[in-house]
């Protein structure tokens, strides 16, 4: 086969039809893929949580990470962020842009994207394919009753955050040294697990919420500044993996700090409601962490265990071992 001919164009539609058609459907969608536009019916007294992501090619994603975790991660970033409006994901659609053809590649893609689109019942219902340097985008849509809004944090509050924080920055790095991560960090790097059920459940306790693509530093910033108040953060209470301790890395502190893909919940609560709280999280089988505590003063501290301030670039926190 000649390889200057473009084999994407002229195969687009055998494409579509071949790889995006044909996963489950929901009753609330009227018209999926195949006309101009999805026809899609939002619940009554429900609003509409729509958010995009975008994953390049060497920029969210090393050029040869499995396809199988590309297609789960592009939709796992954007659940995640279903999960930190507390919203109830339903339908996505999918713009992709693809080098070329190759079957071996699309198949295993459409496999990790399909199957969390299975676990949390959420329907592929349009899209768009073009041909050129690997780019997926994913819109999401979802319902919200009660929306955990980053605007909500108030002085007083606990600030609390699911799971283990670093692993994924921690295989990052190792990655780039030419090193071989853990298996368990590397697996949460490229299979991250968005927290819909814990967002869900939070609506009826947390008032702020946001989820950590970007590292807790950057991402509770986000809620500080929305919510015009501060906070100080307790460094040894960070909730770090076995196997992030094992390495006794003296960037522990920084990857749990600074580093980004982990894409567990940062939240903030009342006091009161953080018991009955902890025990629904137990019931999900989520870990949940008392980290810090939201104060009038603007601003983020970060304290060590004796108490004593750690230093602060502009640019995020650095070295703080
Ligand atoms: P149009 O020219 O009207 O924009 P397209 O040729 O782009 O239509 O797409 C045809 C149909 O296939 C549309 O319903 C569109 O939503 C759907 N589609 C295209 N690409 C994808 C994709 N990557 N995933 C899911 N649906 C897709
Ligand atoms: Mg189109």
């Amino acid at each position: 086969m000649n390889r200057q001919v473009p084999v994407l164009p002229s195969s687009e539609f055998d494409l579509i039809e071949q790889y995006f058609c044909g996963g489950n459907t929901r009753k609330d969608v009227l018209l999926g893929i195949g006309d101009d536009a999805a026809l899609l019916t939002v619940p009554a007294g429900k609003a509409l949580a729509v958010s995009v992501d975008t994953l390049v090619a060497g920029v969210h994603f090393f050029d040869d990470a499995p396809p199988a975790s590309i297609g789960h991660k592009a939709l796992a970033v954007n659940l995640s962020d279903m999960a930190a409006m507390g919203a109830e994901p339903a339908w996505f659609t999918l713009a992709i842009t693809l080098p070329e053809n190759d079957d071996a590649w699309l198949r295993p893609f459409c496999t990790g994207m399909f199957s969390l689109a299975e676990q949390y019942n959420i329907t592929l219902v349009g899209g768009d394919t073009t041909r050129g340097p690997l780019c997926l985008s994913i819109q999401m849509s979802g319902f919200c009753t009660k929306p955990l809004r980053r605007d909500k944090a108030k002085p007083g509050q606990l600030i609390m955050v699911s799971g283990t924080l670093g692993d994924a920055a921690a295989a990052v790095a190792a990655i780039k040294k030419n090193q071989q991560p853990d298996d368990t960090m590397r697996q949460k790097l490229l299979y991250p697990e968005p927290q819909i059920k814990l967002g869900l459940a939070l609506v009826n306790y947390a008032d702020a919420a946001i989820d950590i693509s970007d590292g807790l530093v950057a991402d509770l910033g986000h809620i500080l500044e929305a919510s015009q108040c501060g906070a100080t953060l307790y460094r040894h209470q960070l909730p770090l993996s076995s196997e992030l301790l094992a390495l006794h890395s003296p960037e522990q502190w920084h990857y749990a700090l600074a580093g980004g893909d982990d894409y567990q919940l940062c939240f903030t609560l009342d006091p009161e409601h953080a018991p009955a709280l902890k025990s629904v999280a137990s019931t999900l089988g989520v870990q949940l962490t008392v980290i810090g505590v939201i104060d009038g003063e603007p601003g983020l501290r970060v304290l060590d265990e004796d108490g004593c301030e750690l230093s602060q670039t502009s640019g995020g926190y650095d070295h703080f071992g």
